[in-house]
């Protein structure tokens, strides 16, 4: 198995980590601070191509593979995890889903403005009765001649404050239960859209989060993403590609956070001498680096096996479980060797503590996460 990077994608994390070093850091502490969509970033991600990449460069992509889009992840991670969430949302749940399921039609309508970033796209399947369930959702959509009409409240839905174009889950049949849901392509203008209140939260505050409503909402029929009942079809087919996009970032936080922990370490002196000379930090600088090392691992190794074209459900799931967790071990030793330093928001750490608990939601909790894994071994053990 080579892990070896080639010399493009060398090129795309080089160029990726000198915009986060150059402007993505430096941004973070006000992103969190003000609470407001990190418009600046979204832009420059724009510029760099960072919307399309593995879409084709017929739609205005770049056509890149699934290991660029982790690492571009990993590295937004490492600057800003709100930046990150941001991209994730919009350029890997949304963008991304449009251009594996839509039509020749909808993916010329809508590719072109999203890969630009002049459109901020969403997902939305949560509701406030429906999380890890998310096929008992009740938002409700009943076709009306050239048109359905949406019924229905989602929530935490990253972007949605902002978003222009949103993919949406609806029960369009809800006897026939996760047969019975269809997805939708909505525009932010079409009539009885609108969006309910942007939730305040502990971490991530920087990637807006808000309720949207459906309201007798019009959405013309030609904007159902794949078939009328499909809708489970699009949600499943790219989801373990988004549980590996999902699972690097904590460990971009991660490495974020034992840089600045490393640097502290280095410089800080107490009873005469840096701490890094004493054995106890040094255990925990070591137990940090290989979480980091063993969360890129397993992430990278599920890339390659999505890579070759094999089902990967389990390991995608291994790998958001583990870089999860040793996200958030890495995190908090950082807090420890920066000691009340690390608690104070005049260093990133209090802020990395916060948002990498905000990332372990997306595509799955940890809970789920061990639930599929069993799942996968009993299917494969007998
Ligand atoms: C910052 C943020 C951004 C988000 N962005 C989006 C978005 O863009 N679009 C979107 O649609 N959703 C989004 N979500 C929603 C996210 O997908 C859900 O929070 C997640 O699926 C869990 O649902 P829930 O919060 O309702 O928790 P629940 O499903 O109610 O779970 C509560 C607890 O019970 C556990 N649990 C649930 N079922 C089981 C089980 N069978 N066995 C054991 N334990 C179980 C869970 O792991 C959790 O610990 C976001 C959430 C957050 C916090």
């Amino acid at each position: 198995m080579d892990f070896e990077l080639t010399k493009e994608q060398q090129m795309l994390k080089e160029t990726v980590a000198r915009f986060v070093d150059d402007q993505v850091i430096p941004l973070a502490p006000e992103i969190d601070v003000d609470g407001a969509f990190p418009e600046k970033n979204f832009r420059a991600m724009a510029e760099l191509g960072l919307f399309g990449m593995s879409i084709p460069e017929a739609y205005g992509g770049s056509g890149t593979d699934l290991l660029s889009c982790v690492l571009v992840m990993e590295e937004l991670g490492r600057g800003c995890a709100s930046t990150a969430n941001t991209f994730g949302a919009h350029a890997v749940l949304c963008t991304e889903n449009i251009y594996r399921n839509g039509s020749e039609e909808q993916r010329r309508k809508y590719l072109p403005g999203l890969i630009a970033g002049e459109k901020i796209g969403a997902i939305a399947i949560t509701e406030p009765g429906a999380g890890s369930d998310a096929t008992s959702m009740t938002t409700r959509a009943e076709r009306k001649g050239d048109v359905y009409i949406l019924n229905g409240t989602k929530m935490f839905i990253t972007n949605g404050p902002v978003a222009d174009v949103i993919v949406a889950y609806a029960k369009t049949n809800p006897a026939a239960g996760p047969r019975g849901i269809t997805a939708f392509i909505l525009e932010k203008d079409f009539p009885g859209f609108s969006r309910g209140k942007s939730l305040k939260k502990m971490g991530v505050r920087g990637s807006p989060t808000g309720e949207l409503i459906f309201d007798n909402c019009e959405v013309p029929a030609v904007n159902v993403l794949g078939e009328e009942n499909g809708g489970i079809r699009v949600l499943m087919n790219g989801l373990d590609r988004e549980r590996i996009v999902y699972s690097i970032c904590p460990i971009g936080v991660a490495q974020g956070a034992f840089d600045v922990a490393f640097k502290y370490a280095s410089e800080r002196v107490q009873f005469g001498q840096p701490i890094i000379g004493f054995q106890m930090i040094q255990e925990m600088i070591a137990d940090m680096a290989t979480d980091i090392n063993a969360g890129r691992l397993v992430a990278y190794w599920a890339v390659s096996q999505a890579e070759r074209g094999k089902r990967v459900r389990l390991e995608a799931s291994y790998a958001k479980l583990f870089c999860s967790q040793a996200g958030l071990r890495v995190v908090d030793r950082a807090i420890q060797i920066l000691g009340g330093y690390g608690f104070i928001s005049e260093f990133p750490i209090e802020r990395m503590y916060r948002d990498i608990k905000g990332i372990e939601f997306g595509a799955g909790t940890t809970q789920i996460q061990k639930l599929i894994i069993v799942r996968e071994l009993m299917k494969t053990r007998g």
